[in-house]
């Protein structure tokens, strides 16, 4: 499942006292040595070119965590260095989605303030010799950078003069060049085993507007010159990422050492979170909207933070489970059981249970009398009365209970309805199959049964055993609902592993379903949750009106059978 093991102390996880990792003893030795003068300062950094999904949820808990614990502070800043992929719609929903989750920052940047600082760091550079404008296409500059195993070939452009190269920058932040004629990149060793440091590209042209910076600017900066200056700029003392920035670390000190700047930043790499059977980069989300495979970033099969609300999972258990998972460098696929078991652990306590039929059959008391009908009471949390007190219920001669609930030819240990079975309605009456009615197809279309009167509330007076208990609305009364029960987006658990992600897709991720909902359900305001009985959680969505409420399903219920056998033991 995940590298560490959970830990079942769920006080320690509400109170955001994390655990011990690697990070927490770095930071630890730090202020032991004051090597950042006993501060800590960390930062989430995202590029807004789509929403957070819940791999981000791990860095924000850790970043935002460290914040808390250190009494250190945590800035949000937006990686806007790209104006072709990002935009303010996605900086709103970063915000909007951080706040959920519970957190608040110290300061708000966008890297894109930091535009004109950046810009007198490259011109510095130069002055250094330690930068030059080139003149090579991006091709061209890939093919130079030799492999791993051979040095790269200097670019023709590497020793002109410092004064032309300051001459070609200005002339290139004025728009004089089209897009791609020139770059500016580090001197810095074409031969160096890593990478990154052969002479990376730290300006490029790019005559494009920017979402907050307008066309102020046609040259933009790079990921990795702008990241390290930013952290420098905001005092950040611990630069927290993920692993595949391993190999940048080198470039990241270069820089900050190369300018001199004031603070230099710690750069600490963490290994990624990877959920089973979903995709996680932006891109493949953003393809996944684009190409309407899904109904937008919020759909609840999403892995984003926007669809995970409106699946009806709650800060509270993405915290939890972020703090399970834990931090280490290794990298791991996390099961999505161990999400749903997290999502189940926080709601279980929190919500009321209800009572909905997602596939209804009719069920016909004989001996009821007709048009008669009562109201019985049912508790609304089971498990400790008092907590959500009581709602009623009507029940009349004709109910709908789950089709699956009855079997004409019972299976072994098959304890609900069958013909001649008696089973217990859930608050109302013990009933007993006597007959039924079929379609032309041969299909069950209605169940009759003879109802016990003694047996109200669930209890027979005779106290003799009846092992299933089955839950059920009035056909009466019933309101009719929107069901949306949702699975795995795709069908094997490394999607990412495929060569077209989109050919594993699970086709039967969404289930529509018109279902039968107890009438107090109805008005049920979007955002509301319940546990439908035997069923699992629920989130009233918005999609749903005053007639027709829409519910979507947050999770199923692990073991239905083994809890509602212990509710009966309560219930008479
Ligand atoms: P993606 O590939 O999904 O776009 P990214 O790393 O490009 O991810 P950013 O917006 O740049 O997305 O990420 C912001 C922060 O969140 C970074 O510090 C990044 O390391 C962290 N982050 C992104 N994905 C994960 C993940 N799966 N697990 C942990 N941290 C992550
Ligand atoms: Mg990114």
């Amino acid at each position: 499942m995940s590298s560490s093991t959970p830990r079942p102390d769920d006080e320690a996880v509400e109170a955001g006292a994390a655990g011990r990792d690697f990070i927490r003893d770095i930071i630890d030795e730090d202020n032991r040595t004051g090597k950042h003068g006993g501060r800590v300062a960390t930062r989430f950094p995202p590029e807004p070119n789509g929403f957070l999904h819940i791999g981000h949820a791990k860095s924000i808990c850790l970043n935002f965590g460290l914040a808390k614990e250190y009494g250190g502070t945590c800035n949000l800043r937006f990686d806007d260095t790209n104006p072709l992929k990002e935009d303010e719609r996605y900086v709103r929903a970063i915000e909007e989605d951080v706040r959920w989750l519970g957190f608040e920052w110290d300061a708000e940047f966008h890297a894109s303030d930091y535009y004109p600082a950046l810009y007198d760091f490259a011109v510095k550079l130069i002055k250094q010799g330690a930068a030059y404008v080139c003149s090579l296409s991006d091709e061209a500059i890939r093919q130079y950078r030799g492999t791993v195993t051979e040095p790269g070939t200097p670019s023709p452009d590497r020793d002109r003069s410092v004064d032309e190269n300051l001459d070609l920058l200005a002339r290139m932040r004025q728009g004089e060049f089209d897009d791609g004629t020139y770059t500016v990149r580090a001197k810095i060793d074409m031969a160096n085993p890593n990478m990154k440091m052969r002479d990376p590209p730290i300006y490029r042209i790019r005559h494009a507007s920017h979402h907050r910076t307008g066309d102020a600017w046609c040259i933009y900066p790079m990921y990795d010159f702008t990241h390290c200056l930013s952290d420098s700029l905001e005092a950040i003392t611990h630069s927290i990422c993920t692993l595949e920035f391993e190999n940048n670390r080198e470039l990241y000190d270069w820089f900050l050492d190369t300018l001199e700047v004031q603070y230099h930043p710690q750069q600490i790499e963490f290994a990624r979170l990877s959920l089973a059977y979903t995709v996680m980069s932006k891109r493949r989300l953003l393809r996944l909207v684009e190409d309407k495979y899904v109904h937008g970033w919020d759909d609840p099969r999403m892995p984003t933070i926007a669809g995970m609300r409106r699946r009806g999972y709650t800060p509270e258990a993405i915290r939890a489970f972020c703090e399970k998972i834990g931090v280490a460098r290794r990298d791991n696929l996390v099961d999505l059981a161990f999400l749903e078991y997290c999502v189940r652990d926080d709601l279980n306590p929190k919500v009321p249970r209800a009572m909905a039929v997602l596939r209804p059959l009719k069920l016909i008391i004989d001996n009821y009398p007709e048009g008669e009908g009562e109201t019985l009471t049912a508790i609304n949390f089971p498990d400790d009365p008092p907590r959500m007190g009581e709602r009623t219920i009507p029940f009349c001669r004709e109910l709908y209970i789950e089709r699956e609930d009855f079997m004409e030819k019972p299976s072994k240990g098959y304890f609900r309805l069958a013909p001649g079975k008696e089973v217990r309605l859930r608050w109302a009456y013990l009933v007993t199959c006597v007959s039924v009615t079929k379609d032309e197809h041969g299909e069950v279309t209605e169940v009759h049964c003879t109802y016990d009167p003694e047996s109200r509330g669930g209890s027979p007076a005779d106290g003799r055993k009846v092992k299933g208990t089955i839950h059920w609305v009035s056909a009466a009364h019933a309101r009719p609902a929107e069901v949306r029960l949702y699975d795995r987006l795709f069908t094997v658990p490394s999607p990412d592993a495929e060569e077209d992600f989109t050919a594993v897709l699970n086709p039967e991720s969404l289930q529509v379903l018109e279902a039968f909902v107890e009438p107090s359900l109805a008005e049920a305001a979007p955002g509301l949750r319940f546990q439908f009985e035997r069923q699992g959680y629920f989130i009233a969505d918005p999609d749903g009106t005053k007639d027709r409420p829409v519910f979507n399903r947050t999770v199923a219920l692990r073991d239905g059978w083994a809890k509602l056998a212990k509710a009966n033991v309560t219930q008479g």
